[in-house]
């Protein structure tokens, strides 16, 4: 049992690992912080999906975003379209 417990929690370090911070890229063009300048970010997703939205009558916007969080100063910056890891 403990076993199995191990193999998780190492398998679970890995995971972390390949998905830690990288360098992406946007419509081809590298992505740098514009605050800080630095170069790597952690990706993720963000629902856009808000009753504020409905309200507005925006539900073309209704998608998810994806973001990047600046590793160094936490900076977020949202993207409408798939960015690309390159490193
Ligand atoms: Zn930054």
């Amino acid at each position: 049992m403990s076993e199995h417990k191990s193999f998780f929690r190492l398998f679970v370090k890995n995971l972390k690992k390949a998905m830690g911070p990288g360098q992406y890229e946007a419509h081809g063009i590298r992505v740098i912080c514009p605050h800080c300048n630095h170069n790597q970010f952690d990706h993720g997703y963000a629902q856009l999906n808000t009753s504020l939205m409905t309200f507005f009558n925006l539900d073309f916007a209704n998608r998810s975003a994806e973001i990047l969080t600046c590793d160094r100063c936490g900076y977020i910056q949202w993207f409408n379209k798939t960015v690309k890891r390159i490193k």
